[in-house]
């Protein structure tokens, strides 16, 4: 056997020895290979729950910063609802005006409103509107009916 021959053989070995050994760690690889990835998604998930957390944070501090604003506002429209509701009283006495009857809607030239029986016993003993001063008589207030005046004397 000569010198090259030798090394053939030698290298046939060698080749066949590592082929057995690449087999045997086959399995091994594949599991690092797991092991890498489950670790690269543990770290993802990390994040995305980092991120999460820090978008909840800036939307509670979001809805602090709006809560001033809102309360704001709620007290605006309880204002609002307020003025509705006094425009809906009879100054005189109070009450709320009746849509018929005796305390329904009358107004005076001056444009101030009153509940008719009211109004009508205030100016019998005082010829003047109780809001404004104006001069006013037993004969002026008139009816309103769904924002109307109707130019009528009232019939009592
Ligand atoms: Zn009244
Ligand atoms: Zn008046």
């Amino acid at each position: 056997m000569d010198e090259k021959q030798l090394l053939k053989m030698l290298k046939r070995d060698i080749i066949a020895e590592v082929e057995v050994e690449r087999a045997q760690n086959a399995p091994k690889l594949e599991l690092i290979n797991e092991k890498l990835q489950q670790e690269m998604l543990r770290k993802e998930v990390h994040t995305m729950r980092t991120k999460n957390e820090e978008m909840r944070q800036k939307l509670a501090l979001q809805d602090r910063d709006l809560k001033p604003f809102i309360d704001m506002e709620k007290r605006k429209l309880l204002d609002k609802l307020d003025e509705i509701a006094d425009e809906n009283k009879c100054c005189l006495c109070a009450l709320k005006f009746e849509t018929g009857g005796s305390h329904r809607r009358v107004i005076l030239k001056c444009g101030h409103i009153f509940g008719q029986n009211c109004i009508c016993t205030y100016l019998k003993a005082d010829k003047k509107c109780p809001v404004c001063d104006s001069l006013a008589y037993l004969c002026d207030p008139r009816v309103i009916i769904t924002g109307e005046i109707l130019y009528t004397p009232l019939s009592n």
